[in-house]
């Protein structure tokens, strides 16, 4: 049901609007400032509804819900589309670090933006933005730019600029992995390391490339993931992924994994690297009791060490 309830494509079923209206209509007491007409998604904004059958009015909505909170489900990436981005809702966005002030004032603006504007996702705010550099434009409020024109013969707002900056204020709330407008894995060239040199003797049909953009794409669907921690990601920006432009030769490294009494109490276990003869980069290690030591952990565990000791940006 959660699963269903979060895909924001085109196949949502109409119960979950259905849910979204019930959820909105509930919001606790110290949310009850987020305008109703704004409460979206909980789990794409800062706000949160009632969490009991009692006050949801409904059991399988509560049930629902708790299924979330128990199994930690919530929008994570390491670094996410553009397209993703835009379609957040800018009101409340749940990685904003503005205070309830910053959507609700000054009234005038907020309620031109909501509806004269109709004012509603990331991309709306970025295109709005957008309007303060055009051409010609003044901070005057009868600024006679095509831009400002335009924006009052369709909304009828009557002070374009300050709408500009509200919408670029509510966009510099959102922390950089959220925000479109900043440098985005994604727009890092594609370096498909092993197809730009000539193949080698060790390439097969086990080699694959590994997408450098680590870029989630899809729908806000694509973004949730389950089994996380209470803590939030402390990363707020996304990472930086970015190759050097000249190619690095391909490097092979041997690794193995090895245990002795695999699958006992006693088990011992193993990893080894291999880079070559006299390499300072080569290593045994015993695997620590805290990996829950056997063969397999042996194994990964030299595949990782083997990965941190390599050159970032050469073929592996
Ligand atoms: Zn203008
Ligand atoms: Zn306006």
């Amino acid at each position: 049901w959660l699963k269903r309830y979060l895909n924001f494509g085109p196949e949502r079923p109409l119960w979950c609007f259905v849910a979204d209206e019930l959820l909105a209509h509930r919001a606790v007491s110290a949310d009850l400032n987020v305008d109703e007409a704004l409460r979206y998604n909980t789990y794409l904004q800062s706000w949160a509804p009632y969490q009991s059958a009692l006050n949801l009015k409904s059991k399988d909505l509560a049930t629902m819900m708790a299924v979330g909170r128990k199994y930690g489900v919530r929008a994570e990436a390491i670094a996410i589309d553009r397209e993703i981005l835009d379609t957040m809702p800018i009101w409340h966005h749940k990685f904003s670090d503005g205070d309830r002030r910053l959507f609700n004032s000054p009234e005038n603006v907020v309620s031109c933006l909501k509806d004269k504007h109709r004012l509603r996702w990331v991309k709306d705010a970025r295109e709005l933005a957008n309007k303060a550099g055009s051409n010609r434009h003044t901070h005057r409020v009868d600024c006679r730019c095509a831009a400002c024109r335009v924006t009052r013969a369709i909304t009828g707002c009557g002070h374009p600029h300050k709408c500009y900056l509200k919408a670029q204020a509510l966009l510099n709330s959102i922390e950089d992995k959220w925000d479109p407008r900043v440098m985005q894995p994604e727009d890092y060239i594609r370096k498909n390391l092993l197809r730009d040199q000539e193949p080698t003797a060790h390439e097969d049909e086990n080699t694959a490339d590994f997408d450098t953009r680590v870029t989630t794409k899809g729908t806000l669907a694509d973004v949730f993931r389950i089994f996380t921690n209470d803590e939030s990601n402390g990363a707020h920006t996304a990472p930086t992924t970015k190759f050097a432009n000249e190619q690095q030769p391909m490097i092979t490294v041997f690794t193995d994994g090895s245990a002795i009494d695999n699958d006992t109490e006693d088990v011992k276990a193993g990893a080894g690297v291999f880079f070559g003869d006299g390499d300072t980069r080569n290593k045994a290690l015993r695997v620590p009791e805290m990996l829950g030591p056997s063969n397999q952990v042996g194994e990964v565990l030299a595949i990782k060490e083997a990965i941190e000791a390599a050159p970032l940006d050469a073929p592996l």
